[in-house]
Protein backbone atom coordinates (compact mmCIF):
# COMPACT_ATOMS: atom_id res chain seq x y z
CA UNK A 1 0.00 0.00 0.00
CA UNK A 2 0.97 3.32 -0.79
CA UNK A 3 1.06 5.43 1.68
CA UNK A 4 3.43 8.61 0.92
CA UNK A 5 0.11 11.78 0.59
CA UNK A 6 2.56 13.12 -2.38
CA UNK A 7 2.58 9.79 -3.90
CA UNK A 8 -1.21 9.22 -3.69
CA UNK A 9 -2.04 12.87 -4.94
CA UNK A 10 -0.05 12.68 -8.29
CA UNK A 11 -1.29 8.95 -8.74
CA UNK A 12 -4.86 9.89 -8.15
CA UNK A 13 -4.06 12.82 -10.86
CA UNK A 14 -3.09 10.25 -13.52
CA UNK A 15 -6.03 7.92 -13.01
CA UNK A 16 -8.84 10.53 -13.13
CA UNK A 17 -10.20 10.17 -16.12
CA UNK A 18 -9.82 6.45 -15.02
CA UNK A 19 -11.88 7.04 -11.57
CA UNK A 20 -14.37 8.65 -13.37
CA UNK A 21 -15.05 5.78 -15.88
CA UNK A 22 -15.36 3.59 -12.61
CA UNK A 23 -17.94 5.54 -11.00
CA UNK A 24 -20.07 5.30 -14.81
CA UNK A 25 -19.05 1.09 -14.48
CA UNK A 26 -20.47 0.84 -10.83
CA UNK A 27 -23.78 2.20 -11.62
CA UNK A 28 -24.04 0.56 -14.95
CA UNK A 29 -22.44 -2.35 -15.17
CA UNK A 30 -21.15 -3.75 -11.77
CA UNK A 31 -22.95 -7.03 -11.78
CA UNK A 32 -22.51 -6.86 -7.88
CA UNK A 33 -25.81 -5.92 -5.46
CA UNK A 34 -24.91 -2.65 -3.81
CA UNK A 35 -24.55 -4.02 -0.97
CA UNK A 36 -21.71 -6.15 -1.48
CA UNK A 37 -19.71 -3.50 -3.35
CA UNK A 38 -20.41 -1.17 0.03
CA UNK A 39 -19.34 -4.65 2.12
CA UNK A 40 -16.32 -4.91 0.05
CA UNK A 41 -15.61 -0.96 0.07
CA UNK A 42 -15.73 -0.55 3.59
CA UNK A 43 -13.45 -4.48 4.30
CA UNK A 44 -10.28 -2.30 1.67
CA UNK A 45 -10.72 0.50 3.13
CA UNK A 46 -10.61 -0.97 6.83
CA UNK A 47 -7.54 -3.45 6.31
CA UNK A 48 -5.99 -0.24 4.36
CA UNK A 49 -6.55 1.89 7.62
CA UNK A 50 -5.13 -0.98 9.49
CA UNK A 51 -1.22 0.07 7.32
CA UNK A 52 -0.98 3.50 8.65
CA UNK A 53 -0.68 5.77 11.19
CA UNK A 54 -2.74 8.84 10.33
CA UNK A 55 -0.67 10.85 12.56
CA UNK A 56 2.67 10.62 10.19
CA UNK A 57 0.42 11.57 7.24
CA UNK A 58 -2.06 14.31 7.70
CA UNK A 59 -3.01 14.84 4.36
CA UNK A 60 -6.47 15.54 5.62
CA UNK A 61 -5.36 19.01 7.81
CA UNK A 62 -3.07 19.86 4.95
CA UNK A 63 -5.79 19.65 1.99
CA UNK A 64 -9.34 20.38 2.95
CA UNK A 65 -11.65 23.44 3.14
CA UNK A 66 -13.36 22.39 6.80
CA UNK A 67 -16.81 23.58 6.96
CA UNK A 68 -17.69 24.83 10.60
CA UNK A 69 -21.26 25.59 12.19
CA UNK A 70 -21.87 28.26 14.86
CA UNK A 71 -22.04 25.63 17.66
CA UNK A 72 -18.36 24.34 16.46
CA UNK A 73 -16.97 28.15 15.91
CA UNK A 74 -18.54 28.60 19.55
CA UNK A 75 -16.80 25.76 20.95
CA UNK A 76 -13.28 25.95 19.26
CA UNK A 77 -13.63 29.85 20.16
CA UNK A 78 -13.76 29.19 23.78
CA UNK A 79 -10.90 26.84 24.00
CA UNK A 80 -8.89 29.34 22.31
CA UNK A 81 -9.81 31.43 24.82
CA UNK A 82 -11.79 34.37 21.93
CA UNK A 83 -15.17 35.41 21.29
CA UNK A 84 -16.93 33.66 18.48
CA UNK A 85 -17.12 36.32 16.51
CA UNK A 86 -12.69 37.25 16.88
CA UNK A 87 -12.23 33.37 16.16
CA UNK A 88 -14.56 33.46 12.98
CA UNK A 89 -12.89 36.87 11.72
CA UNK A 90 -9.61 35.04 12.24
CA UNK A 91 -10.65 31.84 10.78
CA UNK A 92 -13.45 31.54 8.91
CA UNK A 93 -14.13 32.41 5.16
CA UNK A 94 -18.26 33.61 5.47
CA UNK A 95 -20.45 31.28 3.42
CA UNK A 96 -20.77 31.78 -0.08
CA UNK A 97 -23.17 30.42 -2.86
CA UNK A 98 -20.38 27.68 -3.37
CA UNK A 99 -19.82 26.63 -0.19
CA UNK A 100 -20.73 26.95 3.68
CA UNK A 101 -18.64 28.74 5.81
CA UNK A 102 -15.73 27.47 6.63
CA UNK A 103 -11.56 26.84 7.74
CA UNK A 104 -9.83 27.40 4.52
CA UNK A 105 -6.12 27.78 5.18
CA UNK A 106 -4.30 24.97 3.91
CA UNK A 107 -2.73 23.58 6.04
CA UNK A 108 -5.19 23.91 8.65
CA UNK A 109 -4.28 26.42 11.14
CA UNK A 110 -4.71 24.00 13.96
CA UNK A 111 -2.31 21.23 12.60
CA UNK A 112 0.72 21.35 14.38
CA UNK A 113 3.67 19.01 14.29
CA UNK A 114 1.29 16.76 12.39
CA UNK A 115 -0.95 17.00 15.12
CA UNK A 116 -4.51 18.39 15.63
CA UNK A 117 -3.97 21.24 18.22
CA UNK A 118 -7.68 21.55 18.43
CA UNK A 119 -8.04 17.58 18.42
CA UNK A 120 -11.42 17.15 21.47
CA UNK A 121 -12.87 19.99 19.54
CA UNK A 122 -12.23 19.74 15.99
CA UNK A 123 -15.12 19.85 13.81
CA UNK A 124 -17.67 17.05 12.75
CA UNK A 125 -16.24 17.10 9.23
CA UNK A 126 -12.35 16.24 10.49
CA UNK A 127 -14.30 13.36 13.29
CA UNK A 128 -16.03 11.65 10.19
CA UNK A 129 -12.83 11.65 7.55
CA UNK A 130 -12.09 9.92 5.41
CA UNK A 131 -15.85 8.61 5.93
CA UNK A 132 -15.45 5.05 5.60
CA UNK A 133 -18.45 2.94 4.66
CA UNK A 134 -22.11 3.19 3.59
CA UNK A 135 -23.45 3.23 0.70
CA UNK A 136 -20.23 3.99 -2.20
CA UNK A 137 -22.32 3.94 -5.22
CA UNK A 138 -24.61 7.13 -4.04
CA UNK A 139 -21.18 8.85 -2.92
CA UNK A 140 -18.27 8.06 -5.55
CA UNK A 141 -18.00 11.57 -6.53
CA UNK A 142 -16.52 12.39 -2.72
CA UNK A 143 -14.88 9.14 -2.98
CA UNK A 144 -13.16 9.91 -6.13
CA UNK A 145 -12.13 13.62 -5.21
CA UNK A 146 -10.73 11.76 -1.73
CA UNK A 147 -9.02 9.35 -3.34
CA UNK A 148 -6.67 12.34 -4.13
CA UNK A 149 -6.12 13.19 -0.89
CA UNK A 150 -6.30 9.96 1.31
CA UNK A 151 -4.14 6.93 1.06
CA UNK A 152 -6.99 5.00 2.86
CA UNK A 153 -9.24 6.05 0.44
CA UNK A 154 -6.95 5.67 -2.48
CA UNK A 155 -5.83 2.25 -1.20
CA UNK A 156 -9.77 1.22 -1.21
CA UNK A 157 -10.91 2.77 -4.72
CA UNK A 158 -7.31 0.67 -6.30
CA UNK A 159 -8.82 -2.72 -4.76
CA UNK A 160 -12.25 -2.41 -5.49
CA UNK A 161 -11.57 -1.29 -9.07
CA UNK A 162 -9.50 -4.64 -9.08
CA UNK A 163 -12.41 -6.51 -7.60
CA UNK A 164 -15.39 -5.74 -9.51
CA UNK A 165 -13.32 -6.29 -12.66
CA UNK A 166 -13.38 -2.56 -14.03
CA UNK A 167 -9.56 -3.49 -14.71
CA UNK A 168 -10.20 -5.78 -17.06
CA UNK A 169 -13.38 -4.54 -18.58
CA UNK A 170 -11.12 -1.18 -19.31
CA UNK A 171 -8.46 -3.82 -20.91
CA UNK A 172 -11.39 -5.45 -22.72
CA UNK A 173 -12.40 -1.76 -24.48
CA UNK A 174 -9.03 -0.76 -25.57
CA UNK A 175 -8.81 -4.13 -27.12
CA UNK A 176 -12.00 -3.24 -29.30
S1 LIG B 1 -9.18 20.96 13.01
FE1 LIG B 1 -7.64 19.40 13.51
S2 LIG B 1 -8.37 17.54 12.51
FE2 LIG B 1 -9.45 19.25 11.56
S3 LIG B 1 -8.21 19.81 9.77
FE3 LIG B 1 -7.54 21.10 11.48
S4 LIG B 1 -5.80 20.02 12.35
FE4 LIG B 1 -6.93 18.54 11.10
S1 LIG C 1 -7.57 10.02 7.26
FE1 LIG C 1 -6.40 9.66 5.38
S2 LIG C 1 -5.54 11.63 4.78
FE2 LIG C 1 -6.22 11.80 6.91
S3 LIG C 1 -4.39 11.37 8.10
FE3 LIG C 1 -5.50 9.43 7.89
S4 LIG C 1 -4.63 8.45 6.05
FE4 LIG C 1 -4.00 10.61 6.02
Amino acid sequence: MEIDPEIVARRARERADENWGFRTFLKAYSKLPERRVDALAEQFARQAEAQINCTTCAACCRDNYIPVNNQEIARLAKRLNLTPGEFASRYVQPETSEHDAGIDARPCPFLEDNLCSVYEDRPEVCQGYPYIGGNIASRTVGIIERAGTCPIIFDMLERLKDELGYNYYRRGRRRR
